[in-house]
């Protein structure tokens, strides 16, 4: 079968013939229809210091996809042969405290897809039936393959309540613009977002977002004051990963703000602590979604009309790969769809 992989620990991915995988007892086998591409495979592709401290070489990547259930191992149940699935990429011990007490999201044992073992850029992927997630028919093909993104955003926006708050994002990269529709969707009154992008920060402003602010040209603070905002944000939503924009948060929460980190910022980083104690903030890390209580929102989102549309900008046949990295690669894009059919 075709299959995306790192040949070599260098830059760039390849286009490779291998052996189509075997199921297990407890696995399904899925036939890849569309993928997307991850930040992960962006990291992946440029082979950073942590894609060459993790990705075993050679292996097939990817971890954003749709695809259709073709072969079910023998002890598998609640599955049909053309069930129409994404996956959950996080594939858990299952004996671990957290795994047993139904915390998937917190197992300490987490392997990835596409990350620790082969992934789903290629014909055929195999993954426990566990981690499977059926798609409903009004789901379109393009959205099923972006729910692990859609995933981050939503676990995320929804560790906090939105209600009537002013929500400040820092970070419009797909994440970000998807999480500013969420908020606005789940009844947020003003959704900040930041970015030094404004290709990005235009999508956001399409998805949702009630003020956009290119930090580069503009202080926050204004903005805040343009808002009649006096006191300061109530929610947080860190999706950028820079520690300029995270300080920048913390600086105008409000007294009992709440925080959710998604960005990974770098080694070593140190913050304001005062902000943190004397403003009595919550910060709460967030890593992946939550089995399955986030996948539950996301459809219900979407059929109660969360419009996700805008964040996919490009679409390409798979033989043209380099042309969505390159994509990607630009930060003129939102999600880029390979077609795999
Ligand atoms: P992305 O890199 O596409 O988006 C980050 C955005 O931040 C970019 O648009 C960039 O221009 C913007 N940015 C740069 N400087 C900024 C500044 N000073 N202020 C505000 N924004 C600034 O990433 P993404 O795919 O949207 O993911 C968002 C973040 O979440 C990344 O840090 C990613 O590594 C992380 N992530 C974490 C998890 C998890 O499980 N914790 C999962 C997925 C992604
Ligand atoms: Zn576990």
């Amino acid at each position: 079968m075709r299959a995306l992989a790192k040949m070599q620990p260098a830059v760039g991915l390849e286009m490779v013939d291998v052996p189509k995988p075997v199921i297990g007892h407890n696995d399904l086998l899925i036939r890849i229809r569309k993928t997307a591409i991850c930040g992960t495979d962006i990291h992946i592709w440029k082979w950073d210091d942590w894609a060459a401290r993790t990705i075993p070489v050679p292996m097939h990547v990817g971890h954003e996809y749709v695809g259709e259930v073709v072969e079910i191992g023998q002890e598998v149940q609640g599955f049909q042969i053309g069930d129409r699935v994404s996956g959950e990429g996080h594939i858990t011990c299952g004996h671990c405290r957290n795994c047993r007490a139904g915390r998937r999201h917190l197992c300490r044992n987490t392997q990835g897809v596409g990350v620790n073992r082969p992934g789903a850029f290629a014909d055929y992927l195999v993954i426990p039936a566990f981690n499977a997630f059926r798609i409903p028919d009004d789901v379109s093909d393009d959205l099923a393959a972006i729910f692990d993104p859609y995933g981050n955003a939503t676990h995320t926006a929804l560790a906090f309540d939105l209600v009537g708050e002013d929500v400040l994002i820092t970070g419009a990269g797909p994440i970000g613009a998807m999480a500013a529709a969420i908020a606005r969707h789940v009844g947020a009154r003003n959704v900040v977002i930041t970015d030094v992008n404004d290709y990005r920060l235009d999508l956001a402003a399409r998805m949702g977002a009630s003020r956009t602010v290119n930090v580069a040209r503009e202080d926050l603070r204004d903005v805040m004051r343009e808002l009649g905002m006096t006191e300061g944000f109530d929610v947080g939503l860190e999706m950028s990963g820079v520690p300029s924009a995270f300080s920048s948060m913390l600086d105008q929460m409000n007294h009992g703000g709440k925080i959710a980190m998604l960005g990974i910022l770098p080694d070593g980083v140190g913050i304001d602590w005062s902000q943190v104690i004397f403003k009595g903030l919550e910060i709460k890390g967030i890593y992946g979604r939550q089995m399955f209580e986030t996948w539950y929102k996301m459809v219900a989102m979407l059929q109660s009309g969360l419009d996700l549309s805008p964040i996919l900008t490009h679409r390409y046949p798979v033989a043209d790969f380099r042309q969505g990295f390159e994509a990607m690669l630009s930060g003129q894009s939102g999600k880029v769809i390979l077609d795999w059919n």
